[in-house]
């Protein structure tokens, strides 16, 4: 069921705005981006990466990120105010297909050099995947991938938007915390 509210009512009225594609491309799945990293940062915890070419584990305190590929630990979010780099949400699968865009375990946190400059560090996130994740998820990754893209309501991805909203307000409370 749809989350029936006011600030339902009010998301839907201003997505009316634009198509479901680029309304999730805009406004759906940059939070979605953002709250995989909040939720990383919200855990104090050994992280396993990818570094000099080897798994290793290192330690992210609560605010900060590991990027999988090469390690290094970063604060979640990026503020250019205070000069802050922050980190992005690097996609293992890239392309950004619809079937694929929004799934939790294609993404994981990277550094800009890993993500942007550096084709996404491809053969590295591979092991870091095959490590963490697994072979089958792989596989259902790709196999999600090869469909014929998903297609989105207005509505489903209001109500998606929303969730991501919640969760990172959640981490976000964790995050102050410590
Ligand atoms: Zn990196």
């Amino acid at each position: 069921m749809l989350t029936k509210s006011k600030r339902f009512d009010r998301m839907l009225a201003k997505a009316k705005e634009f198509m479901p594609s680029t309304y999730l491309n805009r406004y759906v799945a940059p939070k979605f981006q953002l709250m995989v990293r909040a939720e990383y940062a919200a855990r104090d915890e050994l992280e396993t990466v990818i570094h000099q070419g080897t798994i290793q584990k290192v330690r992210a305190h609560t605010g900060y990120c590991a990027c999988v590929t090469c390690g290094k630990v970063l604060w979640w979010k990026a503020d250019k105010k205070s000069g802050v780099e922050g980190i992005d949400t690097g996609h293992f699968i890239a392309g950004r297909r619809a079937s694929i865009l929004l799934e939790e375990t294609n993404v994981a946190p990277q550094c800009v050099f890993c993500n942007r400059h550096n084709h996404g560090m491809v053969e590295a996130y591979s092991r870091w995947m095959l490590e963490v994740r697994g072979k089958a998820e792989i596989d259902r990754l790709r196999m999600l991938n090869n469909q014929v893209s998903r297609k989105f309501e207005l509505e489903e991805l209001v109500t998606l938007r929303i969730g991501y909203m919640d969760r990172i307000k959640v981490a976000e409370e964790n995050i102050d915390a410590g």
